[in-house]
């Protein structure tokens, strides 16, 4: 609502006239092969499990994003978060079926709003994309994962994130078998892992991670 009576500006470069002007939806830096196999991190070449998640108990099968977490990507999910600007959400669907291959599952799903926090925005970026990516692979969509309150991740360390989200989410099952699992950043994958370990225990047995962007080490 808010969104028409502000001027528009573009959320990364600020041009006027639009929310997200073309020339940045061509900038955003897009992440491309060879990946880690598992967790989706960019790699000199194709291996089936990287430094950043070998040794790591994963509970999903894959994990794929479509851009790198810079600054411009994280000025875009921040305005994407505050505001329900629709042409934010059109272009991270847009980048996201440009390079993730479509997955083959049963349902898509999304990983839900955290209870203190999300609702009271009244719109939650991760749905948004799941719904369109949803109609976009021509997948039904699914809501089976709940999510209590936790602290916020953000200025944890990794051990400390996985400590503070596992065992915030559960599925109503049963869960079918094959899921894509969509949020908006992968940031360390301990939320990601935690919603498709909450899956897997209703009955899920492979879990696709699809994430418009991804924090690269
Ligand atoms: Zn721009
Ligand atoms: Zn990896």
């Amino acid at each position: 609502m808010l969104d028409l009576l502000l001027p528009q500006r573009c959320v990364v470069c600020g041009l006027r006239g639009t929310q997200f002007c073309a020339a940045c939806l061509v900038r955003l830096p897009r992440i491309e092969p060879p990946l880690c196999e598992r967790c989706g991190t960019p790699t000199a070449w194709p291996v089936r499990r990287c430094r950043e998640c070998s040794g790591r108990r994963l509970a999903f099968a894959s994990a794929r994003a479509s851009v790198h977490y810079d600054d411009a990507v994280r000025a875009f999910v921040a305005a994407w978060k505050e505001r329900a600007v629709r042409r934010l959400a059109a272009s991270a669907v847009a980048v996201v079926i440009e390079v993730v291959p479509p997955p083959r599952a049963d349902i898509v799903t999304f990983v839900p709003p955290d209870p203190d926090r999300g609702l009271r925005r009244g719109h939650h970026p991760p749905r948004q994309l799941a719904e369109r990516l949803a109609e976009h692979w021509a997948l039904p969509l699914a809501a089976p994962l709940r999510r209590r309150a936790a602290k916020r991740q953000r200025g944890l360390s990794r051990a400390e994130r996985r400590r503070n989200v596992s065992g915030v989410f559960t599925a109503k099952g049963p869960v079918p078998n094959a899921v894509v699992l969509v949020d908006d950043v992968y940031t360390s994958g301990a939320t990601a892992n935690a919603a498709a370990s909450a899956m897997r225990k209703a009955g899920a047995r492979r879990v696709e991670i699809v994430t418009f962007a991804r924090v690269v080490r």
